[in-house]
């Protein structure tokens, strides 16, 4: 897969879910994530209860594969427990590293596991991981 046909993907995949990119009426938590190298900024909002991620959502701007990934990753963690989010953070990490495979991760992360190609761009590995480090920075000091 060449760098033109990823990115149209990414956009793609960020352009079914608008509607992540808003801010939430209610929210419990939210954290700020920022990736000096490309400009990406972006503030996670979640309202979480009883340990259950009822809503996310985000605010913020950046280049189209920090975007298309925060909006990913907000997909699957609606509705899932702190602790199953948190192991698909994780996962989405070992990923990214090379430390897992996209088969391995396939039935957690979906199309998330398309944005591995990005290993074979260094220079934009942070922008894929952007929004993971940040859900990953809020758990860990939170619960
Ligand atoms: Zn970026």
């Amino acid at each position: 897969m060449n760098l033109e046909m990823i990115y149209t993907e990414l956009i793609m995949e960020h352009s079914k879910n608008p509607d992540n990119k808003r801010h939430l009426e209610e929210k419990s938590h939210h954290e700020h994530g920022h990736n000096p190298s490309c400009g990406d900024d972006i503030e996670l909002e979640l309202n979480i209860q009883q340990d259950i991620i009822k809503d996310a959502s985000f605010v913020g701007s950046g280049c189209a594969i920090s975007m298309a990934s925060t909006s990913m990753m907000i997909d699957l963690i609606k509705g899932e427990t702190v602790e199953i989010a948190h192991e698909k953070v994780k996962d989405f990490l070992a990923l990214i590293k090379s430390e897992k495979t996209e088969d391995d991760l396939y039935d957690q992360l979906g199309d998330a596991t398309l944005l591995s190609n990005i290993r074979h761009m260094p220079a934009r590995v942070k922008c894929a991981v952007l929004a993971w480090h940040t859900l990953d920075e809020l758990i860990k000091k939170e619960f």
